[in-house]
C-alpha cells in the first residue's frame, strides 16, 4: 500500500481519509497533498475541480457545482508543510449521477501509487501493476495509463533515461564488453568521444562463435573453422602461434583475414584477462532468462539491476550446493538426473 500519510501522522502507515476529517492535516509539498485529495476523491467517488493553485495555497471544490465540498490547503511558510486549513461540506451531490469512471486518475497519481511497488521490483509487469492499481484503487485502470504511469516512477526511483546515460560511467570500472562485429557496435567502439568505453576503463573482445561463423560462411572449410577456433582459444602462446601456422597452410587467404583482427580481441592467449575464460556471448544468452524484464529500464538501472540479480542468483545457486553437499550428497541433482536418465537408456 502506499503511503499518503500526513507528515506529522507518520505512525500512520497507510491512511484512510474517510475515517477522520482532513481539516489541520498536514502534508510535506503541495504535490502530496493533491495525490491525496485525488485518493480520497476516488475513493468516494466524485471529483474536483481545482479553483486556484499556486505556491501559497490549494483551493479545489466538486465538480458539481451546486455541491458544497471544498477544501483548501495552505502553505506554513516557517514550518515549510502544507497544511488543510478549511473544509467544506459534506456532499450534496448526487452519488448515482457522478461517473463513476474514475477520471481522477491521472498518470502522474497512478505513478505515486505504483512507484513503491516498482521500486521493489522493476521489471513487475504491466499487466500485474493494472492487478495493483485494481486492488488498491478499486478502479480497472487502462494498460496505457499504467504503461504511462510505470515510466513516470521509473524517472522518479532511477531519472530519466538521458540522466542516466550520464550516470553510466560511474558504474563502468574494468568492464569487457564481448561482441560480434557488427558495424554498428564497431562505431561505438571507435567513437573515442565516449572515453568511458575505451581501455583501460572498457576492452572490447570478439565472441568467437560469430568470428567462426564469418570464417565459415567465407570459405565453406570445416578443417579451417575447428582451427580458429582452436586457435582463440589456446591457453598458451606457443599453441596459438603453431595453429595460427596451420591455418597459414590451409587458407591462406583467411590467414591474411584473421591477421588483421587485433590479437588481443580475437585470442585468449592475448586477452590479459579481461575476458575471464569467456570467448562467447552464449554466456549473456543464458543469462538473458535470468535477467529478462531489466529491458526497458534506463541504462543506469538496468546495470544495477544486473548486478543484484547476478549477485542473488549465485547466492542462491551456492546456497542450494552447500545444503546438497552438506546432507552428504556427491553430486548436485542437475547432474544426478542426468545420471539416472542415461541409466535408464543404457
Ligand atoms: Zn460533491
Amino acid at each position: 500500500m502506499f503511503d499518503l500519510s500526513p507528515v506529522m501522522q507518520a505512525e500512520v502507515s497507510s491512511w484512510t481519509p474517510r475515517e477522520q476529517s482532513m481539516k489541520g492535516m498536514v502534508f510535506a509539498t503541495k504535490l502530496v497533498v493533491r495525490h491525496a485529495l485525488i485518493w480520497y476523491a476516488v475513493r468516494e467517488n466524485f471529483s474536483f475541480k481545482t479553483e486556484h493553485s499556486n505556491l501559497e495555497r490549494l483551493m479545489v471544490s466538486c465538480e458539481d457545482n451546486s455541491c458544497p465540498w471544498s477544501i483548501r490547503a495552505i502553505c506554513c511558510k516557517g514550518d515549510n508543510v502544507w497544511k488543510i486549513a478549511k473544509c467544506k461540506g459534506p456532499h450534496t451531490c448526487d452519488e448515482i449521477q457522478n461517473a463513476h469512471d474514475g477520471q481522477m486518475i491521472g498518470s502522474a497519481f497512478l505513478a505515486y501509487v505504483l512507484e513503491c511497488y516498482i521500486r521493489e521490483d522493476p521489471t513487475y509487469k504491466i499487466k500485474n501493476l493494472c492487478h495493483v492499481a485494481l486492488a488498491d484503487l478499486k478502479y480497472e485502470v487502462s494498460h496505457y495509463k499504467v504503461w504511462d504511469a510505470k515510466q513516470k516512477a521509473v524517472a522518479a526511483i532511477y531519472g530519466d533515461f538521458k540522466e542516466s546515460y550520464a550516470e553510466l560511467p560511474h558504474f563502468l570500472s574494468k568492464l569487457c564488453v564481448i561482441s560480434d562485429r557488427h558495424p554498428g557496435i564497431q562505431v561505438v567502439f571507435r567513437d573515442i568521444s565516449r572515453d568511458f568505453l575505451q581501455p583501460p576503463m572498457t576492452e572490447h573482445r570478439y565472441c568467437l562463435c560469430h568470428v567462426c561463423d564469418n570464417v565459415n560462411i567465407r570459405w565453406n572449410n570445416e578443417t579451417l573453422t575447428n582451427l580458429v577456433w582452436r586457435a582463440a582459444s589456446a591457453t598458451q602462446e606457443r599453441k596459438f602461434n603453431a595453429t595460427f601456422k596451420l591455418i597459414e597452410n590451409v587458407n591462406w587467404d583467411a590467414h591474411q583475414y584473421l591477421k588483421d583482427v587485433p590479437k588481443e580481441k580475437l585470442a585468449l592467449t592475448f586477452d590479459e584477462s579481461y575476458r575471464y575464460g569467456v570467448m562467447t556471448t552464449n554466456v549473456s544468452e543464458c543469462f538473458n532468462g535470468v535477467l529478462k524484464g531489466a529491458r526497458s529500464l534506463p541504462i543506469t538501472a538496468m546495470v544495477k539491476y544486473t548486478w543484484f540479480k547476478l549477485n542473488a542468483y549465485f547466492d542462491d545457486r551456492r546456497n542450494k550446493s552447500i545444503a546438497q553437499l552438506n546432507s552428504g550428497k556427491k553430486w548436485c541433482k542437475y547432474a544426478l538426473d542426468i545420471f539416472m536418465r542415461n541409466k535408464a537408456r543404457a
